[in-house]
C-alpha cells in the first residue's frame, strides 16, 4: 500500500479522540467542549459538515482555551492555529467532501458503498467472505445495518446497479453474499453486537417496529439510551413480517435478527397504537424525551373504479398481512392482480401457493417499465403467474354481489414526457372483460394517518410526514420521523437507512450537539489487503447462480425459494470484486503506460479513460514490460509492482496482471529485472550494449565494463 499522506483534519481529529479516550482532559466542562470538537471534526472528515461548522469549531476551540485545563487549552490553541494556517484545507473538506491528500479515506468510498442506503462497507465485507472470515464480515455489516440476513434475502441491491464489475461482465452478487455470510455466521454461532456506550439516562420512544424503527432502536441502544418500541401489531418486523411473504423472507430470519436488538436492552410493547392506547402526552409523562415516528405505510391506494367495494376485491397489503398472520383462505379460483410492483408480484405468487387455479397480473405499462424486481418477475412466471401488459382496469363486474370479471381497456405508451416517463394511453374501442372471481389491487401504499393527528406535524400532499432528510427532525421539539411514513412506500434498505440517520439526529438532540447539514458519507470500516489471483482466473470468474427450489414444489409450499450459495460458490463470487475501495479508477496508470511509456499494455475499460477498449486483464501480459511506471504513478497504491524471489509481479487490487522471471547480472549475480524490461532499456542504450559483449550486467558491472573497454585496462571490483 502507498504511504498515506497527512491531513490536518485527520491529525487533529485523532489528537482530540485520543485525549478524550485517555482522559487527559480532566475538567468536566473542558471535556464537554472537547466532545463537541470531536463531533465537529468528524463531520468535516466524513464530508457531512456545513458552512457553519468552521465557525462552531473556532468558537468551541476558543472557549476550550479559556478553561482551567492545561491539556484542553493546549488542544484548543492547536486547533485555532491550524484554522489560521491551514483553514483552506478544512474548507475544502467541507465544500468538496473530498480530502486531497487521500488521508481522510471516508471521503472516497467505493460506488457500491455509496449506493447502499445504509452505507455498508461492501468491499470490506466481500473481501472478508473471500477470505472465509464470515463472522467478521457480519460484524462489519452490523456496524451499519442490523439486518444482514434480511437484506441478504430481500434487498433491492442498488449497490449492484453501480457495481464496477458490471462494466467488465456482470455485477458482483453482493446481496447473495450478505445472505450467505449471515446464515453461515448464525449456523456457526451468533452475531456479536457492537460494544454499547455507557448508559446516558435518556429515554427514547420508537413508534413502529418495522425496519426503520428497529434500526433506530438498535443504534440508539448502542449509544447508551433507553429505548422502548411501541407497535400496533402483536410482533416485531413491520412490513418485513407482514408485507413480504415467507417464501422470500422466512419469519425466523426476522425473529433471530430482532432478538439481537432486544439483547441490547430494547423493550417492546406490542398491540399498542399511538393515539389509541398511548398518546404523546402520556408517553412524555412516562419520561420519554425523544420520539421516532416510523409507523410505515400500511394502507393501500384504491383503484377508484365502479364495483371496487365488492367483497372479493382485496387490497394486496391487507391480503399479504392476513396470510402472514396465518390465514390460508383462497379468495377465488381465477384471480386478477392489478399492479406492476413487488407487492403485486408477492401477492400473485402467494395466490399461486394458496392453490388458486389461474393467477393473472395486469399492468398498465409494458414489461420494461415494471418496477418489480426482474428476478422476482421471472420466478413468478416460472410458478405459473400470467402477465398481461398495457391493460387498464375500468370497472369491476359483479353479479349477485360477487365479482365475475374486470372490464379493461388496452393501452399504448405515449412518447416519453420531460421526466422520461411514458404514460399509458387508453386505446379507443378496446373494451374487453377479463373473467375472474376475485381481484387483488396493488397499485401503491399510503400512510394510515389515524391516531397521528395529535402530534401536530406537517403533512405533505401525499399524506406523508414532512421531516428533515438528514436529521429526521419533524419540526417539533424531540419528534423525529422516518421510513415509509416520510418517504412513502420505500424499500427495506431505504427504511434501514432512514432509521440509522434518525438515530444520529436523536442522539445529537439528546446530547445538545449540533446537527449535521450534509448527508453522511458512508464510513469505511476496514482496510483489507486484496485477494491475489491471476488475471486469467479473475476474468474467468462468472457471476454465481443462486440455486432455487424447483417451480413445481414452489407452487404448493411457502418454503424459501432461494436455497443459498454454497461456501465454495460464495468465496469464488467474492473474488470477483475489483476492490474499488482501493482503486479509485482515476485511469492514471492507463495514461502513463499508453502516452508516456508508449506501451499501452493496460486494457482497463472500466476506469473510463477516453478511447479505452473493454476491460481484459489478460491482455496486459502480452505487452507489459514490468517497468513499474504505472505503479509509481498510482495515487492510491492499488497498482503495485513487487519483486518476489525470482519473479517481478504487477498487481492491480489483487489481480496479477503480469509476472516474469528476473534475470541476473552475469557479472555479480544480482537481480537485474525481467528480460522484456532489459530489452526495452537495451534498445534505448544500444551504443553501450556493444561494450558489454552481449552480456547481461547490472548497473555497477556495466559501468566497470564500459570503463574497461574505454581504457583498455582491468578495473578492480568493488
Ligand atoms: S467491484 Fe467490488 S468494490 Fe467495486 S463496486 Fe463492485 S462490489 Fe463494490
Ligand atoms: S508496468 Fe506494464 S502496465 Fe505498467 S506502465 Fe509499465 S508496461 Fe505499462
Amino acid at each position: 500500500m502507498a504511504q498515506e499522506s497527512t491531513c490536518p483534519v485527520r491529525e487533529i481529529r485523532q489528537e482530540v479522540a485520543s485525549a478524550l479516550a485517555q482522559e487527559s482532559i480532566k475538567e468536566p466542562r473542558a471535556r464537554m467542549r472537547a466532545e463537541k470538537l470531536l463531533v465537529l471534526l468528524e463531520d468535516i472528515a466524513q464530508g457531512r459538515a456545513g458552512s457553519e461548522h468552521l465557525a462552531d469549531l473556532k468558537a468551541v476551540a476558543r472557549s476550550l482555551t479559556e478553561r482551567q485545563d492545561a491539556h484542553g487549552a493546549d488542544l484548543g490553541q492547536r486547533i485555532l492555529s491550524l484554522l489560521e494556517s491551514q483553514g483552506e484545507i478544512f474548507q475544502s473538506h467541507i465544500l468538496t467532501r473530498n480530502c486531497a491528500s487521500g488521508a481522510c479515506d471516508m471521503l472516497a468510498p467505493a460506488p457500491c458503498q455509496m449506493a447502499c442506503p445504509s452505507g455498508i462497507d461492501v468491499p470490506s465485507y466481500v473481501a472478508l467472505i473471500g477470505q472465509g472470515r464470515y463472522q467478521e464480515a457480519v460484524n462489519l455489516i452490523r456496524q451499519d445495518n442490523p439486518f444482514p440476513w434480511v437484506c441478504g434475502l430481500v434487498c433491492t441491491h442498488p449497490c449492484e446497479f453501480v457495481c464496477v464489475r458490471g462494466q467488465v461482465d456482470s455485477p458482483v452478487a453482493i446481496k447473495e453474499l450478505k445472505a450467505f455470510a449471515a446464515e453461515k455466521a448464525l449456523s456457526e454461532g451468533r452475531y456479536l453486537n457492537p460494544p454499547k456506550e455507557p448508559a446516558t439516562g435518556h429515554m427514547v420512544c420508537v413508534v413502529g417496529a418495522g425496519p426503520a424503527g428497529l434500526t433506530a432502536a438498535y443504534f440508539l441502544a448502542l449509544k447508551g439510551h433507553k429505548v422502548t418500541v411501541i407497535e400496533a401489531l402483536p410482533m416485531a418486523g413491520g412490513m418485513m413480517m407482514v408485507g413480504i411473504p415467507r417464501f422470500r423472507l422466512p419469519r425466523e430470519v426476522i425473529d433471530r435478527e430482532v432478538a439481537f436488538i432486544e439483547e441490547l436492552g430494547v423493550e417492546f410493547r406490542f398491540n399498542t397504537r399511538l393515539g389509541v392506547e398511548v398518546t404523546l402526552q402520556s408517553l412524555r409523562k412516562e419520561g420519554f424525551e425523544a420520539f421516532f415516528i416510523a409507523v410505515g405505510a400500511h394502507a393501500s391506494h384504491r383503484l377508484a373504479v365502479p364495483g371496487e367495494d365488492l367483497p372479493q376485491v382485496l387490497d394486496a397489503v391487507r391480503f399479504l398481512r392476513d396470510v402472514a398472520m396465518g390465514a390460508r383462505k383462497r379468495p377465488g379460483e381465477r384471480v386478477l392482480v392489478v399492479g406492476g410492483g413487488n407487492v403485486a408480484i408477492d401477492a400473485a405468487r402467494t395466490l399461486v401457493r394458496l392453490g388458486c387455479r389461474e393467477v393473472t397480473l395486469l399492468y398498465r405499462r409494458s414489461r420494461s417499465e415494471m418496477p418489480a424486481n426482474v428476478e422476482e418477475v421471472r420466478q413468478a412466471e416460472e410458478e405459473g403467474v400470467r402477465l398481461v401488459f398495457l391493460t387498464i382496469p375500468v370497472e369491476v363486474m359483479g353479479e349477485k354481489g360477487r365479482v365475475v370479471g374486470l372490464r379493461c381497456l388496452r393501452a399504448r405508451l405515449s412518447e416519453p414526457d420531460a421526466r422520461g416517463r411514458r404514460r399509458p394511453v387508453p386505446i379507443e374501442g378496446s373494451d374487453h372483460i377479463m373473467a375472474a372471481d376475485a381481484v387483488v389491487t396493488a397499485i401503491g401504499q399510503r400512510v394510515l394517518t389515524e391516531g397521528l393527528e395529535h402530534l401536530d406535524l406537517r403533512w405533505s400532499s401525499w399524506d406523508t410526514i414532512v421531516a428533515d432528510t438528514i436529521t429526521a427532525g419533524a419540526g417539533r421539539e424531540g419528534i423525529f420521523a422516518g421510513g415509509d411514513v416520510v418517504l412513502g412506500p420505500a424499500t427495506v434498505v431505504e427504511a434501514i437507512g432512514a432509521g440509522k440517520r434518525a438515530a444520529e439526529g436523536i442522539d445529537r438532540f439528546l446530547k445538545g450537539l449540533p446537527q449535521p447539514t450534509m448527508p453522511a458519507v458512508p464510513v469505511r470500516r476496514a482496510r483489507l489487503e486484496p485477494w491475489e489471483m491471476a488475471a486469467s482466473l479473475k476474468m474467468d470468474l462468472k457471476r454465481c447462480e443462486m440455486p432455487l427450489l424447483g417451480p413445481e414444489r414452489r407452487r404448493i409450499t411457502f418454503q424459501q425459494v432461494e436455497l443459498g450459495l454454497g461456501e465454495e460458490q460464495a468465496r469464488r463470487e467474492a473474488h470477483r470484486c475489483l476492490r474499488c475501495d482501493i482503486c479509485k479508477r482515476c485511469g492514471r496508470c492507463v495514461v502513463v503506460c499508453r502516452d508516456r511509456m508508449e506501451i499501452d499494455a493496460l486494457k482497463l475499460g472500466y476506469v473510463g479513460q477516453p478511447g479505452e477498449s473493454p476491460t481484459d486483464f489478460r491482455m496486459t501480459s502480452e505487452r507489459c514490460i514490468l517497468c513499474g511506471a504505472c505503479a509509481a504513478n498510482c495515487p492510491t497504491g492499488a497498482m503495485q509492482m513487487e519483486d518476489r524471489g525470482e519473479e517481478r509481479l504487477l498487481i492491480l487490487g489483487g489481480t496479477i496482471l503480469q509476472r516474469e522471471r528476473l534475470e541476473r547480472c552475469q557479472g555479480c549475480g544480482d537481480y537485474l529485472g525481467p528480460s522484456r524490461y532489459l530489452d526495452f532499456v537495451r534498445k534505448r542504450t544500444s551504443g553501450l550494449a556493444q561494450a558489454f559483449a552481449g552480456r547481461l550486467l547490472c548497473e555497477k558491472c556495466a559501468r566497470r565494463a564500459t570503463a574497461e573497454s574505454k581504457s583498455g585496462m582491468s578495473v578492480p571490483q568493488g
